[in-house]
């Protein structure tokens, strides 16, 4: 499956952090916008779709 270190973007409008390297939505945040940690932001949903799915 595809989990990776938590992490979520910088950008003011982020309330997600991701969690699975297959997802597509942190898969787009910029390398110079990615943090490290879940800055106590809620999982993003697609992460949770694909843990549940075990991706
Ligand atoms: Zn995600």
């Amino acid at each position: 499956m595809g989990s990776v270190a938590p992490f979520h973007s910088k950008l003011p409008s982020t309330d997600v952090y991701h969690n699975n390297g297959k997802c597509t939505v942190g898969n787009n945040i910029e390398t110079y916008n990615k943090v490290s940690g879940t800055g106590g932001l809620r999982l993003c949903q697609q992460c949770r779709d694909f843990n549940a799915q075990g991706k």
